[in-house]
């Protein structure tokens, strides 16, 4: 008998483009119909004018208004559901927001269709069901327990809800029940491996084959110096809660983009300022709608997630669109003494230099009315030979690096190694007290 992990994709994952769009355009029809029950579309598509008859092809996308946070924070706590609560069986909510939460809602079929889409992710990136899964993610409200969770049982994985943190006994768990594919945010893969190299242990030794690593932005960087620490194939997951949370794009083993499931994700990239489609392949924001949820469908959420689309076919053969890593948020970006710097720029260079070890802060403050980024590091043990001037040296020698990367001196503060605090979670890269 063919491994479900061979199955998972049959209906969908191998859609020729037509196939796509023509499901897209019936399934938009199906969404914006269902979105209109909700008391916030209601109103919303009556202000405008709107009826849901009006979207009759996914080209008629652009007719429909855009959905921000701020839009899903004044429907909270249930102003987009569609359905009555009984119909209800799970929430979650965003993670890290200030002031109220986003609040997403599913009915069982919902969260089947995101088992099923979590399912082909890892199905894509080489899982069967003989592998053994640790979740290193926190469960919770927070979608990347859950959401891999139920994905890795769809696919008859065995299943370990490690969840966050607790490292020894992570490391534990992966030894001694041979897992074989983990789900964590790069940052905490890092540490786990520091911590393992620190006490003379050796991250390959744990066998993992294949590493699902997301929720933060990170750099091709940081991702070939994890592969390399633990020789595993590790894929970028792309996802956010109102969109489900992981499941939404995921790389295939070309490890070349990741592959939005476009059966239920309809796509566009806007330019954030005149909210108009970029030019094909260009950089702008990531706008999506839900095509498969009923419980809480959303129209042209936008993610400030800045990204592009890779053009040309993917030689994997799937149809669904890939997206490059993501650049930054429209809302992240650091304008230090007027430049425009995305921290993932400061990682790029330090991902380059294998005297690092895998943690870093980038620290904004003001002195005398000046912008001020302080980048901290910490030297890698086997870097480290007790001597000043090496220190001194690898401190000049990041500098100028990082002047031809952002265009201006930063400081750079060389620190021992464990000086710098660890996340088990999202990573805090940024500390900015310029105010
Ligand atoms: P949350 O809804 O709390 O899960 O946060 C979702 C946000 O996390 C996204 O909008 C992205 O900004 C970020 N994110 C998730 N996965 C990735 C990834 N693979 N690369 C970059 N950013 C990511
Ligand atoms: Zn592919």
């Amino acid at each position: 008998m063919s491994d479900l992990g061979d199955r998972i994709g049959e209906r969908f994952e191998w859609m020729s483009g037509a196939e796509l769009a023509e499901f897209q355009s019936e399934a938009l029809r199906r969404s914006v119909a269902q979105a209109a029950r909700s008391p916030y579309y209601g109103v919303r598509f009556a202000d405008l004018g709107l009826k849901p008859g009006d979207v009759k092809t996914r080209d008629d996308i652009t007719k429909l208004p855009f959905t921000t946070k701020e839009d899903l924070r004044l429907s909270y706590p249930t102003g987009m559901l569609t359905v009555p609560p009984r119909e209800v069986v799970r929430m979650h909510t965003s993670s890290g927001t200030t002031g109220k939460p986003t609040a997403i809602f599913h009915t069982r079929e919902d969260v089947d269709c995101w088992a099923e889409l979590m399912a082909r992710c890892l199905a894509m990136a080489g899982a069967r069901s003989d592998d053994i899964f640790q979740n290193m993610s926190g469960y919770g409200l927070f979608t990347g327990g859950l959401g891999l969770h139920y994905g890795a049982e769809r696919l008859g994985m065995w299943v370990i809800p490690a969840g966050a943190g607790n490292t020894a006994r992570q490391i534990l768990l992966i030894r001694d029940f041979h897992v074989t594919v983990i789900h964590a945010t790069p940052s905490y893969a890092m540490h786990v491996a520091e911590r393992m190299v620190q006490d003379g242990d050796n991250p390959k030794s744990l066998g993992i084959r294949i590493a699902a690593l997301g929720a933060e932005p990170y750099t091709e960087e940081l991702r070939l110096k994890l592969q390399d620490l633990y020789g595993f194939k590790a894929f970028n997951s792309y996802g956010l809660s109102e969109m489900n949370g992981p499941g939404v794009a995921f790389e295939c083993p070309e490890q070349n983009g990741m592959h939005i499931w476009e059966d239920a994700y309809l796509v566009e990239i806007i330019d954030p300022d005149t909210l108009q489609p970029v030019e094909e392949g260009q950089v702008g924001e990531l706008v999506m709608t839900t095509l498969r949820r009923a419980a809480m469908p959303i129209l042209r959420y936008r993610t400030r997630d800045l990204t592009r689309v890779i053009p040309g076919e993917c030689p994997c053969g799937r149809k669904h669109l890939r997206m490059a890593r993501m650049v930054g948020r429209s809302d992240d970006m650091l304008i230090v003494r007027a430049v425009n710097v995305f921290p993932s720029q400061i990682e790029e260079v330090i991902m380059r230099n294998k005297w690092i070890g895998g943690n870093y802060v980038i620290h904004l403050t003001k002195k005398e009315a000046l912008d001020q980024m302080t980048v901290k590091v910490e030297i890698a043990k086997a870097a480290f030979d007790g001597s000043i001037e090496t220190v001194r040296r690898l401190r000049d020698q990041l500098q100028r690096e990082l002047r031809d990367q952002i265009g201006f001196t930063a400081n750079v503060d060389v620190l021992e190694p464990g000086s710098l605090p660890v996340s088990e979670g999202k990573a805090k890269r940024v500390i900015d007290e310029r105010e």
